[in-house]
């Protein structure tokens, strides 16, 4: 059964993780994806660390970290890729205090600068897959330490991504080559893009967790059943042993946390712990 949570920054005051974690206790939730501005700019303190590990004691909470979503891991500029290195270094040992599973990361946009990233070449674009391979690579070993996950998610392959498709992911993932280098599936951003179906088939037991969403008309992170995303399509996703954390990734504030919950129980029952 997988633990369902949704995202700090849905619950206001959007920056203190207190008050997401606070809310998901009164509405039953045992899941919390920590939003990456918890992690920089502003780190969480040694009091909310703490008090993080007071309420998944007593309430049975599990924390999931999505990186902060403004960094560029395939960066050519060694200055920002040793900084958001060291950003990760910090989620990784903040994931290891807290038992989180999972730290989410975008794999980012192609940064050189002086180059626009829609003007990018596909060379540069190499060069800055390469640069992420070793990104993960410096990060495995303290994912593996901290007893967490880095998992990549599947975005929109727009221009200007380093990740351009499906199979850039998986050759990614699979020349990385480590237990603890992993996939979030976002089943929105596949469904809007190249495929929800083909994105499990493709990625396969690479998914270690999963993001909810629903989407319409090109646009995804609507609540789920409010767009045309057919459930049916990501269920075998929720099937015991498959992720161990499900985030409804779904805007905006608390009654879309709601809805989103009761749609899903409205077809798979109660499977959520
Ligand atoms: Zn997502």
């Amino acid at each position: 059964m997988p633990i369902l949570s949704f995202v700090q920054a849905m619950i206001e005051p959007s920056t203190d993780i207190r008050a997401a974690v606070t809310w998901a206790i009164e509405n039953g939730f045992h899941g919390v994806e920590i939003s990456g501005r918890s992690i920089s700019p502003n780190t969480l303190s040694n009091a909310d660390i703490d008090w993080l590990i007071a309420q998944a004691t007593e309430y049975g909470i599990t924390y999931t970290i999505h990186f902060p979503m403004d960094t560029a891991p395939g960066s050519h500029d060694l200055e920002r890729w040793n900084r958001d290195l060291d950003v990760m270094k910090l989620a990784l040992q903040i994931a290891g205090k807290i038992s989180c599973p999972v730290i989410v990361l975008h794999p980012g946009p192609i940064d050189n600068p002086g180059i626009e990233p829609l003007e990018a070449s596909e060379g540069l674009r190499q060069e800055s897959i390469e640069n992420l391979r070793r990104f993960l690579r410096e990060a495995a070993p303290h994912a593996s330490e901290a007893g967490t996950a880095i998992c990549l998610e599947n975005m929109h392959h727009r221009q200007g991504d380093v990740i351009q498709s499906y199979q850039d992911l998986i050759d990614l993932v699979d020349t990385v080559d480590h237990p603890n280098i992993k996939i979030t599936l976002d089943v929105g951003h596949a469904f809007i893009h190249d495929g929800l179906p083909e994105a499990i088939a493709a990625f396969g037991d690479r998914i270690h967790h999963i993001h909810l969403d629903d989407a319409l008309n090109g646009k995804d992170h609507l609540p789920i059943g409010k767009g045309e995303l057919n459930l049916d399509l990501y269920a075998d996703m929720l099937q015991p042993g498959k992720t161990i954390v499900a985030t409804m990734e779904v805007g905006r504030g608390p009654g879309a946390q709601l809805v989103s919950r009761e749609a899903l129980r409205a077809r798979f029952g109660e499977i959520f712990t």
